[in-house]
């Protein structure tokens, strides 16, 4: 059957201003790093997509690597955008990055002026897209003069291939750095994308101050650590969670007494704010107003339904945020 976009799908969701840009994104963005790959089933990503799209989230964050295998994950999501998405494609932002290992020899991976512009163009490819909206260099990459990776992300807009650049994972400094190269050449930073969350506050040395005075906007990766910052732990490790899976990037070894009784109390904490913890734990991400963005993983649509009804409530009182600061030590 067509699919037909929910015709409330702006009903509820809140979209931000990112940096000073004039695009606007939803508070939550959607990512296929996890569940969208040749070893997930086609149909539930599909559901996930349209579950998504329908409740008003607009950003859908891809890179090039996302699978397994690298690259399968943009496939898919190709074959979503031609089978029901397309028509709507001028309500969507689309992301992709390069800056990971993708394919053999010394062209494949970091930050190269040649592996920037071959990998757009493969990811362009899989996707069946003239254009992203959102190119990212994926991870800083000190062997390559900043200079030739921001004149990649310049002539990739210049080339209409994607219309917007940003950064993940640079530390403040060479942030500066770049965006101050990329302000020259014309082509401002949007945005950039770092990990953040209750349990990885790195950006809050000087990574947030830094993208406000040069007004990049923030988009938060794994803002629920993977799963841990939700109850989904809390009575044992499902068999289809994430770590349960042979992901590496969340083992059964990191539910540690320690980790899990810290989530304990902040379960409780949301459970009086009348929220879920998954949804205080994005809540707390957003507050303050630097980030734009979460950007969340789902395996279900409930997960969705669960990011989407944070919005509701977003507010914390200054007792509630020491109450989370006490717990986290
Ligand atoms: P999250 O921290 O949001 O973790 C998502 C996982 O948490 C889900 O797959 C699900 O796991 C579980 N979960 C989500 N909601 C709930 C809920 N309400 N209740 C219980 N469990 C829940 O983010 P990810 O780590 O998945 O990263 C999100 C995106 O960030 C990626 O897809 C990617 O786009 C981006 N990213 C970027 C990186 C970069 O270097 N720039 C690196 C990593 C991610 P389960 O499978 O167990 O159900």
């Amino acid at each position: 059957m067509i699919y037909q976009a929910n015709p409330a799908r702006y009903d509820t969701m809140e979209y931000r201003r990112c940096g000073h840009s004039g695009l606007k994104l939803p508070a939550v963005s959607l990512g296929l790093w996890h569940n969208f790959g040749d070893n997930a089933h086609f149909d539930n990503g599909r559901n996930l997509i349209r579950h998504a799209f329908d409740h008003g989230i607009t950003h859908f964050d891809l890179a090039n690597n996302y699978g397994p295998p690298p690259g399968s994950a943009e496939a898919h999501f190709g074959r979503i955008l031609k089978e029901d998405l397309l028509p709507y494609r001028d309500e969507l932002i689309i992301s992709s990055k390069a800056g990971y290992t993708m394919w053999k020899g010394p062209y494949g991976d970091w930050g190269s002026k040649k592996y920037l512009v071959a990998s757009l163009n493969q990811s362009l490819q899989r996707m069946g897209l003239d254009y992203v909206d959102i190119f990212y260099h994926h991870r800083p990459y000190p062997d390559t003069p900043l200079e030739e990776t921001m004149a990649a992300l310049d002539l990739i807009v210049r080339q209409g291939k994607a219309l917007y650049v940003g950064l993940s994972n640079y530390p403040a400094e060479r942030a500066r750095q770049a965006f101050e190269i990329l302000q020259k050449l014309g082509t401002p930073c949007l945005i950039h994308q770092p990990k953040y969350s209750l349990f990885e506050r790195w950006v809050e040395t000087d990574l947030l101050d830094t993208l406000a005075q040069n007004g990049v906007g923030s988009i938060a990766f794994s803002p629920l650590a993977g799963g841990v910052l939700t109850d989904r732990y809390l009575a044992g490790i499902p068999q289809d969670s994430r770590a349960a899976s042979d992901s590496k990037f969340l083992t059964s070894e990191q539910l540690t007494d320690e980790t899990l009784g810290k989530v304990r109390k902040l379960n409780a904490l949301a459970e009086t704010r009348g929220q879920k913890l998954s949804q205080m734990a994005l809540a707390w991400v957003l507050r303050g107003d630097k980030v734009t963005s979460v950007l969340i993983g789902a395996s279900k649509t409930s997960q969705i339904d669960d990011a989407i009804g944070m919005v509701a409530n977003r507010h914390f009182s200054e007792k509630e945020l020491a109450d989370i600061e006490e717990i986290l030590v």
